[in-house]
């Protein structure tokens, strides 16, 4: 018997181990495969904050945890020795259009404005051009650029390994990989796993990703599906940068400057695809735009290329919190294209939940409810 079963071991499990292990449930966490097996094991790590205008609790919670998570892993650097490979680098925008510059502009007052925590003001700088010999080509910025100073990133795989390791070390989280569940009695609080063994749990966190809807769509009462899978390509390239470089934007196409001569280049977004681990020429042409966009890594030898599949919600905000018709099952899923900025976040207000506390951080948007109350919406049209 466990307080707490945590079904996956991407970045939304592994926080749910963490909240779990400073509460002190006596947790089991189970992954199918390895930690990292799924999207949350690529290479990209860009940690993006919403546009800072017409603000609202869904910007404001998705700011509060950007601001968090920098203490949050530097805490857990120092306990585990290990690096998640963070830095607050910010992050540049060319703008092609004088009407870019106009919005740009407005952008900046709302920044002042929403983009401030304590005593610590992040900025959204319109600038002519961006000081760092080819790191942004000059005619893809005619109007100008924008500098923000609130993004980050982080080395997706050693975050995750850098978590597992606080868990591995925890008291009463314990990590189980290659151990998949295949069924679960809501009622009774009863955990099938495809080897045939059980467990009976307290309660559930369902945290596995693109696979967390097809076992709430089981769950739920009204049939439909809950969410769906957005595949991903993007590339590792080696390019003698300097670490610090911001990550460049434009178009959904990132190019994020790790540590040690690494460039992240992603990503695409495909709603139809037939296999989601393949790699084709989407990826090619995405390579090409990042190698005009930033010439610094125009001769950069591309060393991996990984695809990964994003879980989208029926609502496209994330879905956390208690099941409507199930006390016992909570879903952490849906995190989309933001997951590594909030997932400790949401995994801090699942967990208070679970302890009874009336957590009323999560926007009623982010709620499994309001994605289970779309689901009948559509169910009745
Ligand atoms: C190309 C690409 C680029 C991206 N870039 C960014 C980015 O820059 N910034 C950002 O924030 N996000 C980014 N994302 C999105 C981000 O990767 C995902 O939102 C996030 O990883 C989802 O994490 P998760 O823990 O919910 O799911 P996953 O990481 O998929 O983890 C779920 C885990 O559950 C396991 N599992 C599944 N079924 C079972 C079962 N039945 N029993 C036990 N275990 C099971 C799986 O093996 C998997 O390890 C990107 C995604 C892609 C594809």
């Amino acid at each position: 018997m466990a307080d707490l079963l945590i079904v996956g071991g991407g970045i939304m499990g592994l926080w749910a181990g963490v909240m779990a292990e400073r509460v002190g449930l006596e947790t089991v966490l189970v992954e199918r495969d390895v930690i990292g097996a799924g999207a949350s094991g690529g290479v990209l790590g860009a940690l993006m904050p919403h546009m800072p205008d017409r603000w609202n609790a869904k910007k404001q919670f998705q700011f509060d945890a950007l601001i968090s998570l920098e203490m949050e892993i530097a805490a857990l650097e120092a306990e585990t020795g290990l690096s998640a490979g963070y830095r607050r680098s910010g992050r540049i925008m060319p703008l092609a259009k004088p009407y870019l510059r106009t919005i740009a502009l407005r952008h900046e007052q709302d920044a002042l404005v929403n983009w401030h925590s304590g005593d610590r003001q992040f900025h959204w700088h319109v600038q002519d051009q961006f000081h760092d010999g080819g790191w942004l080509n000059v005619d893809a910025a005619e109007s100008g650029v924008v500098f923000d100073t609130l993004a980050a990133r982080v080395a997706p795989r050693p975050f995750l390994a850098m978590l597992a390791s606080h868990l591995r070390r925890s008291r009463h989280v314990r990590i189980e990989e290659g151990q998949a569940v295949v069924h679960i009695d809501p009622v009774a609080g009863h955990a099938t796993f495809a080897d045939g063994s059980s467990l009976s749990f307290g309660a559930c966190i369902l945290a596995n990703g693109v696979q967390a809807f097809p076992f709430i769509d089981e769950l739920t009462k009204v049939s439909g599906v809950s969410g769906v899978p957005v595949k991903g390509q993007a590339a590792l390239l080696k390019a003698d940068i300097d670490p610090g470089l911001p990550v460049v934007f434009t178009d959904g196409l990132y190019v994020v400057a790790h540590e040690n001569g690494l460039v992240a280049v992603g990503s695409t977004s495909e709603n139809t695809f037939e296999n989601a681990a393949s790699i084709d020429g989407q990826l090619d042409d995405l390579l090409r735009q990042a190698a005009d966009l930033v010439p610094l890594i125009r001769a950069a030898p591309v060393i991996e290329r990984w695809a990964g599949v994003r879980p989208k919600a029926i609502g496209r905000d994330p879905m956390a919190g208690r099941h409507p018709d199930h006390p016992r099952i909570h879903a952490l899923a849906g995190g989309f294209k933001i997951s590594f900025g909030i997932a400790h976040r949401l995994a801090s207000a699942v967990v208070s939940q679970i302890m009874g506390d009336t957590d009323q951080s999560l926007p009623s948007s982010f709620r499994c409810q309001t994605h289970i109350e779309l689901l009948s919406k559509e169910a009745a049209k």
